[in-house]
């Protein structure tokens, strides 16, 4: 190609595409307003790794801001950018700590806030200037934090310590592991020069004020899921996976639909072919489940076949090309069907629905 042709490319504007993720941002907003109230005094902070969830920073972190959001935890360094469009660097806390020096000297460039997890990091933070930083202790779900035994190390007397935190292993259970991280993390907390003190994600929200200290971490109810019953009634769903038909067609008893023939009709039916599959989040564990069009059912017929799903239009007859329909999308009724857990159906959802 020469360059007046890839010009001529860059230019043009790709048309709307036949898949999308509908966000509710106001549910969003609503999700956050209904944890932070939940967390008494303490404040409610917002969990916007992973793209939010796969959700896209550019849909949530704005309205998270705007609800009163002011402190957002990502896991790597690579996600502070994109977050950092929309709100102050000084408020973005990167969970995974710096691994190597050039995350040091990445911080110190931005004013994005390091989790340390380490006596390692706390060494490498205080060698390449240190500053303001959170620390994450281990109160028994031995995945990232420092152990309780390295706290009394000079290498953590020496930090400035605002967010001292720790993480719930069980929360979304009535485990007594709940009450024992509780009791762990109180015996820890007088240790260590801190501001202010942090336990509780989503499904510990719901265990309580003793959990909520000064700050909250929601992450996966902000998005819609609903880890314990105590929120099903103040969590509303946020996403929605919506796509258009990109076909339809009339099919008689006897004929078979989609990947391996699994579905085969019993009488004359029409069909119709949406573009959504395994790229998108959609997995074969839906077969079985049904898209909706307004309150009519449309039941998917035999596997998700790649990147399209077949369904019946008996409920919807007057359907045609480029009429838009939903995945039902309720996360914990999803959850069931797919065998799938919440926290997978939101971060699995694909790029190409975004
Ligand atoms: C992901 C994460 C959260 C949010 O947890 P949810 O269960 O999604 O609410 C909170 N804190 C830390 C340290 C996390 O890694």
């Amino acid at each position: 190609m020469g360059l007046p042709e890839i010009l001529q490319m860059m230019l043009a504007k790709s048309p709307p595409a036949s898949l999308r993720l509908s966000v509710d941002q106001s549910a969003l907003a609503s999700n956050w307003r209904a944890l932070d109230h939940m967390s008494g005094t303490a404040l409610a902070g917002a969990a916007v790794k992973a793209d939010c969830y796969g959700l896209g920073v550019e849909a949530c972190v704005p309205a998270l801001r705007d609800a009163g959001a002011n402190e957002f935890f990502v896991a790597h360094w690579s996600e502070v950018s994109d977050v950092a469009r929309h709100v102050p660097p000084a408020q973005i806390a990167v969970l995974h700590g710096p691994l190597i020096d050039a995350d040091v000297a990445y911080a110190c460039a931005t004013g994005a806030v390091p989790v340390i997890n380490s006596l390692e990091q706390a060494i490498r933070w205080a060698g390449g200037g240190g500053g303001r930083c959170h620390v994450m202790v281990d109160s028994g779900i031995n995945r990232l934090g420092l152990s309780p035994a390295d706290l009394a190390d000079p290498a953590i007397a020496r930090l400035d310590i605002d967010i001292l935190m720790s993480h719930l292993a069980c929360a979304d259970e009535d485990s007594a592991m709940n009450a024992r991280q509780l009791a762990r993390f109180q015996q820890i907390t007088p240790q260590v020069n801190h501001r202010r003190l942090s336990l509780a994600n989503s499904a510990g929200v719901a265990l309580g004020s003793k959990y909520a200290f000064d700050l909250t971490r929601p992450g996966l109810s902000l998005y819609g899921g609903i880890p314990r019953p105590e929120l099903a009634e103040v969590i509303r769903q946020v996403a929605t996976p919506q796509a258009a038909l990109i076909q339809t067609r009339q099919i008689s008893a006897g004929d078979s639909v989609g990947y391996n023939a699994t579905f085969t009709a019993t009488h004359a039916m029409r069909i119709g072919v949406v573009s959504l599959g395994y790229a998108d989040g959609i997995l074969r564990a839906w077969s079985g489940a049904h898209f909706k069009y307004g309150e009519c059912e449309l039941p998917i017929l035999g596997r998700v076949s790649m990147d399209m799903i077949v369904i019946d239009l008996s409920a919807a007859p007057d359907l045609r090309e480029g009429d838009w329909v939903e995945l039902p999308y309720f996360l914990p009724t999803a959850a069931q069907q797919t065998t799938l857990s919440q926290y997978e159906l939101l971060t699995l959802l694909g790029t190409r629905l975004k």
